[in-house]
């Protein structure tokens, strides 16, 4: 069920508005524009019906400051105000609204409007979470790794929790096209994302298609060693999978190499670390497939006073960032 939020300072016109729309969504309220702002943070309603005037933070501050809040930017929002005039509706719109009602509230008024902007809303959702995965194996795709990697890597900078990074390349891949058919090399890589995505659980954890038969794992709040269990885990559950691969050069099913890098993260620039990170983790990658494939990516003792001790594979866990 959706969730609207109505934000009034006029405490009685909430209690007016909330039992016309309890068919429509779970109601919530705030009768203040901070308290409204510090809702949506906590956790962000499907519509909001805002008052314009209040005092304090008025309706158009409020939306304002939605429209500058990328997790506030989607919640559409519909002005409530008294004022029927053209300049304040001019205002709203201008602001970011969607749609703007009049009061006194005419119930069947409220009712179309709130269900048809809860339709666009859902709809719109659906093609946000469609635009972030991958088509084929249906984890997340390569422009949502990046934007997650970017949120992630800020979030553990707040935190200064672990962060790590699993990079995983199917071995002779293309030698298994060659030999079964794209139809059966595309069945496989269905096959790997399932294997990787019902591994990577814990809330926060990011699987990842980005490449052709290239897959990420993003793990937030996760130490090398950790991650580097987790890489073994998905390692034997792919061998598990006991997928013929009668033109592996590596065994008689199919296998993946990966590699591991972990960081908590320093200020810095942040996009020169995030390259930094994948760089670490595509290295150890390389040195499991250089090692013989069907293997962790081996560790690599970070050298200290280089932006390599910023960004390490797994090892003993230490305060690491950018360099100083
Ligand atoms: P290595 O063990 O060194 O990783 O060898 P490899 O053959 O796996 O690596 P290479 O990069 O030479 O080949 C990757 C192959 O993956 C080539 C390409 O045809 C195949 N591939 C990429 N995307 C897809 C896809 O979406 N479906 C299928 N079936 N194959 C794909
Ligand atoms: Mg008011
Ligand atoms: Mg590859
Ligand atoms: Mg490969």
């Amino acid at each position: 069920m959706p969730t609207i939020l109505i934000v009034d300072d006029n405490a009685p016109l909430i209690q007016v508005m909330a039992p016309m729309l309890t068919k429509l969504g779970q109601v919530r309220f705030a009768t203040s524009g901070a308290a409204a702002l510090r809702q949506m943070r906590l956790d962000p309603p499907d519509l909001v019906l805002l008052d314009a005037e209040m005092p304090e933070m008025d309706g158009f501050e409020v939306c304002t400051a939605m429209r500058a809040d990328p997790a506030l930017e989607a919640i559409p929002v519909i002005f409530v105000t008294s004022h029927d005039d053209l300049e304040a509706e001019l205002r709203g719109l201008a602001a970011g609204a969607v749609d703007f009602i009049a009061k006194p509230v005419r119930e069947p008024l409220l009712v179309a409007r709130v269900t048809t902007h809860l339709r666009l809303k859902q709809l719109s959702d659906e093609l946000r979470r469609s635009a972030q995965l991958d088509g084929l194996t249906g984890l997340h795709n390569r422009r949502s790794f990046d934007e997650h990697l970017s949120h992630e890597w800020q979030r553990s900078l707040r935190t200064g929790a672990p962060l790590a990074l699993v990079l995983l390349d199917v071995d002779h891949f293309k030698r298994y096209n060659d030999h079964y058919g794209h139809p059966a090399g595309d069945a496989c890589l269905r096959a790997v994302a399932a294997a990787l995505g019902s591994l990577a659980r814990r809330p926060g954890d990011l699987a990842a298609r980005v490449g052709g038969e290239e897959f990420a794992l993003l793990l937030p709040d996760t130490t090398p060693e950790g991650a580097r269990e987790l890489a073994e885990a998905v390692r034997q559950a792919i061998g598990q999978l006991a997928l013929p691969h009668a033109a592996s050069l590596t065994a008689d099913h199919v296998t993946a190499s990966l590699g591991v890098a972990g960081c908590v993260p320093r200020p810095c620039a942040r996009e020169e670390a995030e390259q930094a990170l994948m760089k670490r983790a595509d290295e150890a990658l390389y040195d499991a497939k250089a090692a013989g494939r069907d293997r962790v990516g081996p560790v690599t003792p970070a050298a200290p006073d280089t932006r390599a001790s910023a960004l390490h594979t797994p090892g003993p866990l230490r305060a690491a960032g950018c360099p100083a």
